[in-house]
């Protein structure tokens, strides 16, 4: 699929539905595995985000690596994007227009890329995915199935990482909420129960003797 998420990126990269167009340095479509089996969905790029071309980059960015780091994953063995390809201005919230003239290229890029489990940051992103109203307080870290680009996706929302970067609660929770994904992607191999074992002798066992005929043992 890499190939045709490639050609949608091009066609993104001149995208004029909403005012954002006039206002960013450049589209900000997405990076990492094309073909990643998790997904991360943000907000919007930010400044850096903007002048680099790249979702993450900035501080949130770091710590989202940081947390990546700490499950054994790097930024490209997922795949990043945004709610928003464009940076909304002074970064304010993303307009109820600007997230409908945008959201088809998101559920296309899941399309294309067809995660199996997508972790949603922060409100926007959580809200846009799960078609529900419910917010990040009372849905992070409770894993739902829902259906994205025609396929069965687990949606797992997160607090965003920039939320997270000043309410240190917050960051707690976050990294508490990420230590699952391991186990949401069958990455984590469940020990087996222990055997039954009998109950051990309090008292020492003789070492096995080899088993003589009584004959021999002159006890007849
Ligand atoms: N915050 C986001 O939601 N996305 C980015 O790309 C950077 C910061």
């Amino acid at each position: 699929m890499s190939e045709l998420l490639l050609e949608y990126e091009k066609v993104t990269s001149t995208c004029t539905r909403c005012p954002l167009a006039a206002t960013r340095t450049q589209v900000v479509f997405g990076s990492g595995d094309p073909d990643a089996e998790l997904m991360f969905v943000g907000e919007a790029p930010g400044f850096h985000e903007d002048k680099n071309g790249v979702p993450f980059v900035g501080q949130a960015g770091k710590l989202l690596e940081t947390l990546l780091n700490g499950i054994g994953l790097s930024r490209t063995d997922v795949y990043i994007a945004n709610v928003l390809k464009c940076r909304p201005p002074g970064n304010r919230d993303p307009q109820p227009e600007e997230i409908e003239a945008c959201e088809s290229h998101l559920f296309h890029q899941i399309e294309l890329i067809r995660p199996t489990l997508v972790a949603t940051l922060g409100n926007f992103a959580t809200k846009l995915l799960s078609g529900k109203p419910t917010g990040i307080t009372r849905v992070h870290g409770v894993a739902q199935q829902v259906t994205l680009g025609g396929n069965e996706v687990t949606l797992y929302p997160l607090y965003h990482p920039a939320a997270a970067l000043y309410t240190r609660s917050m960051l707690s929770v976050l990294e508490e909420d990420f230590r699952r994904i391991p186990e949401l992607l069958g990455l984590t191999t469940v020990a087996p129960e222990p055997a039954e074992l009998p109950a051990e002798p309090d008292v020492e066992l003789e070492p096995e003797l080899p088993r003589e005929p009584a004959v021999q043992l002159g006890l007849f």
